[in-house]
């Protein structure tokens, strides 16, 4: 409105102006005459360039400005423009178009970003999906081409192509886990749960595997009980594959610890081994699909690559992240936080 008039004052001033200096050229003309002339022709002109602007033009644009106002606070969000004090809204347009355009761009490069992930995803999976199926393809292949009637070669071919497909297996039931996570398909059941027994009831299932490799697994007994709040399977799961990897890189009679750091407000759990480590150019990326230091020895030890990226979306989930320590030859420590369960909280469910 402001702009109508300001813009409306000028053009009336130079229309007047100009109306005085031609009367001025004519001869015969008084000064009055002109003076009163300028005046009339300014104040008419003003009325009429100011309503032309007022109620034709800007009225309308300030009508499109205010529906798009409603709508760009529905679908811009953090891009909506911040209250400006422009009161032209011309000026205003353009803030929204550039606003929009800008928004436009965002979304066009995060979906070449996802496309690109993608493509990398699909490839990751078919490969990591082929080194098995070729490898138990071959065993079987073999078996039918005759080694089938050699008893000691049909029972280690069988054998192999049993690996395999439990690879597969393993394989396939790591990626369900990790897309039911990312997709908010598994939701996560915060409850209020004592960390020391779940560690207890997760690493039950490892005592075989330790037993064989001659490795002993020890968990910590806290001085008081520690409740957090957090989701019993899905913390499970992470003490599983934590331990599990443990396990999976150490050599022959190593140890692997489980011990809890209580602080304020939250408590720290630590799982150690002394297994092989891993260099420090490789700490950063073992969180993520399919990152192997090695990748034959991962595979040959029935790793899928998927064991700490799955660990990574649990713990974010919970608000958290894993943290690594390793010194090559000399083992691991993989960490993580979680907050001490309040009094009064209660069982809620949210999405991963
Ligand atoms: P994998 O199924 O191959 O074990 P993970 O995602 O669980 O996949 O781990 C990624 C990689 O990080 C592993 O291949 C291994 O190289 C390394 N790694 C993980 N945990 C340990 C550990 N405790 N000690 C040594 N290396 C480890």
């Amino acid at each position: 409105m402001y702009s109508a008039r300001v813009l409306a004052l000028l053009l009336a001033a130079s229309i007047s102006i100009v109306t005085a200096l031609f009367l001025s050229l004519v001869n015969d003309v008084a000064v009055k005459a002109i003076i009163v002339a300028g005046i009339i022709s300014f104040s008419v002109s003003y009325i009429l360039i100011f309503v032309v602007l007022e109620y034709l033009i800007f009225g309308e644009i300030n009508k499109i400005y205010k529906m798009m106002d409603k709508l760009q606070k529905v679908e811009l969000g953090e891009f909506a423009i911040k209250k400006t004090n422009h009161l032209n809204p011309l000026k205003k347009i353009n803030e929204e178009i550039h606003t929009f355009a800008a928004l436009k761009q965002k979304e066009i490069d995060e979906l070449k970003k996802l496309e690109t992930f993608r493509k990398e995803f699909v490839a990751d999976v078919s490969h990591e999906l082929k080194t098995p199926i070729f490898a138990a393809q071959g065993f079987v292949h073999t078996l039918l081409d005759g080694a089938v009637n050699d008893k000691n070669v049909r029972t280690k071919f069988l054998k192999k192509a049993a690996k395999s497909l439990d690879g597969l297996d393993a394989l396939v039931q790591d990626l369900l886990t990790l897309s039911q996570i990312e997709t908010g398909d598994i939701k996560m059941k915060f409850e209020n749960i004592d960390l020391y027994n779940l560690c207890l009831e997760a690493i039950d299932q490892f005592e075989q595997r330790a037993k064989a490799k001659g490795i002993e697994i020890q968990v910590a007994k806290p001085e008081k009980m520690i409740i957090v709040h957090a989701d019993w399977l899905r913390i499970t799961q992470v003490i599983t594959n934590l331990v599990s990897n443990a396990l999976k890189y150490s050599n022959e009679n190593g140890q692997v610890t489980i011990r809890f750091e209580v602080g304020k407000k939250s408590v720290t759990t630590f799982v150690t081994d002394n297994g092989e480590g891993i260099p420090k150019a490789h700490l950063d990326r073992i969180f993520e699909r399919f990152y192997r230091v090695d990748k034959s020895r991962s595979r040959e030890r029935g790793g899928t690559g998927l064991g700490l990226a799955i660990v990574k979306h649990i713990l974010e989930g919970h608000k958290s992240k894993a943290e690594v320590q390793s010194v090559p030859g000399h083992g691991s420590t993989f960490s993580f936080k979680l907050p001490l369960a309040k009094l009064d909280s209660r069982s809620t469910e949210s999405s991963a």
